[in-house]
Parts: structure tokens; sequence; C-alpha cells
């Protein structure tokens, strides 16, 4: 059985995110999303409320038999080791993403040489998109509608409400 892990923040979860999830979960018989707990900049959201965001896109998306989310901390090899993953899943959005990236999965691959990591490059629509732009519109009140799964888009709205940002 193929297994993969995508690991990262989700602060929030975007469409740009579910594009890699619903692409990935195509290639992999299952998916384990990682959500970080242990990053070192600091969240808006808890991992409580990104697991849960995330929990309801898979489920709105019938992705439930496939794709399943947890969260994590420690590091990353060793929570794929844990799920039996043998391919880490990361997306690429332009070139600024590639030299994180690339010293991210030949660190991994030193640490775990079974495990692969796996790109899978934008689509041209979400390429400019990340959940820093997210947050940022969605603390000013403008539409975030376009970006972010539309079961999430009140919660979110909720969530700058109540830290007294709108
Ligand atoms: P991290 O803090 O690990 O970068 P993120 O939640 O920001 O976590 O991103 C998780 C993964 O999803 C990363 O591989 C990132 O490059 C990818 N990603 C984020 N936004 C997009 C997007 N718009 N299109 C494709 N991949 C994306």
């Amino acid at each position: 059985m193929k297994i993969g892990v995508y690991p990262g923040s989700f602060d929030p979860i975007t469409l740009g995110h579910l594009d890699i999830i619903i692409r990935a979960s195509k290639l992999v018989d299952h998916l384990v999303i990682g959500v970080l707990t242990n990053i070192s900049k600091k969240t808006i959201f808890t991992v409580e409320e990104r697991v849960r965001f995330l929990n309801w896109v898979i489920k709105e998306n019938n992705l439930e038999s496939k794709v399943k989310v947890e969260s994590f901390n420690g590091l990353l090899v060793d929570f794929a080791k844990a799920q039996n993953a043998s391919f880490i899943v990361r997306g690429l959005r332009a070139v600024t993403d590639f030299d994180y990236e690339l010293q991210l999965a030949q660190t991994n691959h030193k640490l775990v040489p079974e495990i692969d990591t796996i790109f899978f490059t934008t689509r041209l629509e979400y390429s400019y998109l990340s959940s820093s732009t997210v947050r940022e519109i969605a603390s000013f009140g403008g539409d975030i509608k376009q970006f972010v799964p539309e079961c999430i888009v009140q919660s979110v709205y909720d969530k700058y409400k109540a830290i007294g940002s709108v």
C-alpha cells in the first residue's frame, strides 16, 4: 500500500492546498495530512481549528476514504515513518519555494533514504496564493471566498472578529 504524507501549517487551508490534496490522493492509496504543531512561527489558528477545517474540507470533497488528518510535532521523517509512508508530498508555487523545498527534501532523504519527496507544481490560478495572503485579507475584512474552501470562510472571519481585528 502506497502511503503519502502531506505536511504543512495549513494556517488556514487554501484552495492551493486543496488542489494538491486532490491530486496527491490520486497518486497514493492513502494520504495523511500532517498538521504541524511545533513550528517556531506563531499560527493564528490553533492546531484544533486547523485540523477541524481540513476535516470539513475532506468531508465536503468526499475524500474521507482516502485522506485523513493528523497533527504532529517533532521531525517530519519520524511522523512519516510512524504513518508507514513512502512519500512526502509538497507543493511548489514559484521559484521562491524551490531553495527551501530542495533543502528540506534532501535533508529528509539523508535522514530516511526510503522516503522520497514528491513535488506537485501549483495550478496557475493558485500560484500566488498562500495562507498568509488569506490571513492578511481576512484581517481587513476583505473577500476571501475565491481563496479558501467555502465551508471555512465564515469560521475564518469569526476568528478575526474574536481576536478583534475586524
Ligand atoms: P509550510 O509552513 O510547511 O510551508 P504551508 O501550509 O504554508 O506549510 O504549505 C504546505 C505545503 O503546501 C508546502 O509544500 C507549500 O509549498 C504548499 N502550498 C502552499 N500553498 C500552495 C499553493 N497555492 N499551491 C501549491 N502548493 C502550495
